[in-house]
């Protein structure tokens, strides 16, 4: 990609911001405010949000998921079917179309993905299965910290559909452990808190919650390793306080805030009963299907990952060498986009692949500003082409943590690869 060919919404100011997660979300060029609780992606951040995109899709894939593709527009009448048209009323978005019937815009998907299967779910053998999407979803809620709470958001909903609760507790510890396959692929420190079900219905939940100073749930997590246990004003052992004796490990607890980022439920036949959706067995008979849903933000997921990881330098994507989120797993860095460094810049923007690496070939910016901004999008590697090349014919990677090599131009695709 080619700087002076692509669109870059980089910039040093970021004044007025509700902190300082925001404002690098903003300074480094990911989004655009529309309104209150509205942002547009740019190609930068749109990049970012397509890797998570992938990321996800590929943990859901790996448990056994389908992917489905739900209407966003819902009539009003699978909704008050489920009794939720009016549960959800506060947070919904419902209008009345030409026609004077009642539309809504999907807050989540249990009513879409019961209408997608009833009828077609019949015998105990067609279970269990987990379907999911990621698609946008929407919520009248009152906009907070950026992305984190806004009125149209990017979730991947899973649903699973079984014939037995003993399934439904297989298939939500599944779920539950790609969630957190995911949150430390990203390098994301993380606790899981027991939740109440209030708008879902259903027996149990939890919620994963990313530590963040932004964020606004009063978290106590353990500092144990590896374990993952805590809790919420929201959970039922929200008496536990910063100090008191983890109940899984034994460890520590701490206090902090964070941010949801994930939540699974076991919903049982909260939203099956009401459509009648019955499976055959084969003693002859008839059983309740129950159900589980898994539902977790990528735009959360992103803010996550800028607030745990960023700098006062800008973003930093975790998987450095790997590219795995970054807009750009390289930046090509030459001291003048001109004559020998333009030939070996080229050379190099070919061998990293041009698609993935960002190649700085604008003739009004210099090197530092360059550096900066390479810096302040996160990119994980800077192949830097300057006076050590001259007088040596290396190239110098310096990776996004600050550590320098130095390497043939024929070595740097394979290093940075
Ligand atoms: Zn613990």
């Amino acid at each position: 990609m080619r700087r002076s060919e692509t669109l870059l919404f980089t910039s040093r100011e970021a004044n007025g911001h509700e902190n300082e997660t925001v404002a690098l979300t903003v300074r480094a060029g990911l989004v655009r405010q529309f309104g209150s609780g509205l942002y547009g992606f740019t190609p930068t951040g749109q990049r970012v949000r397509e890797n998570l995109i992938r990321l996800v899709r590929h943990e859901m894939d790996a448990v056994g998921g389908h992917r489905i593709g739900l209407p966003s527009l819902n009539d009003a009448g699978i909704w008050k079917r489920s009794g939720r048209w009016e549960r959800f009323a506060d947070e919904m978005f419902t209008f009345e179309n030409r026609d004077g019937k009642r539309l809504c815009l999907a807050p989540s998907h249990e009513e879409g993905v019961t209408h997608l299967v009833d009828g077609v779910v019949r015998s105990a053998t067609d279970l269990p299965v987990l379907l999911y999407q990621v698609e946008s979803k929407y919520r009248d809620d009152h906009a907070r910290n950026g992305l984190v709470r806004t009125k149209e958001f990017t979730m991947k909903d899973a649903y699973s559909l079984h014939a037995t609760r003993g399934s439904l507790d297989e298939y939500y510890d599944r779920v539950r452990r790609a969630y957190a396959r995911i949150c430390e692929r990203l390098g994301l420190k993380f606790a899981v808190t027991a939740a109440e079900n209030s708008v879902m219905g259903g027996s149990a939940s939890e919620e994963f919650v990313a530590l963040a100073d932004t964020g606004t749930l009063s978290l106590r997590w353990c500092g144990g390793t590896d374990c993952r246990f805590g809790v919420t004003d929201e959970s039922p052992r929200s008496g536990l306080s910063a100090g008191d004796t983890c109940p899984e490990c034994g460890g520590r607890l701490r206090a902090g805030e964070g941010i949801e980022i994930g939540h699974v439920f076991k919903l049982g036949t909260r939203y099956t009963a009401p459509r009648g959706m019955t499976v055959d067995v084969p003693d002859g008979s008839e059983r309740e299907v129950v159900m589980g849903s898994y539902g977790i933000g990528i735009e959360r997921l992103l803010h996550a990952l800028v607030e745990q990881h960023g700098d006062e330098d800008g973003c930093h994507w975790p998987g450095a060498g790997l590219g795995e989120v970054a807009p750009f797993s390289v930046s090509i860095v030459p001291l003048e986009y001109d004559g020998e460094f333009r030939d070996v810049a080229d050379r190099l923007h070919e061998a990293c692949g041009r698609d993935d690496t960002l190649l700085f070939d604008d003739a009004d910016q210099t090197i530092g500003e360059r550096f900066a901004e390479s810096d302040l999008l996160g990119v994980p590697w800077k192949v830097i082409l300057g006076n050590h090349y001259r007088e040596t014919g290396a190239v110098e990677l310096e990776s996004r943590d600050g550590t320098t090599q130095y390497a043939s131009v024929e070595a740097v695709a394979s290093i940075v690869g």
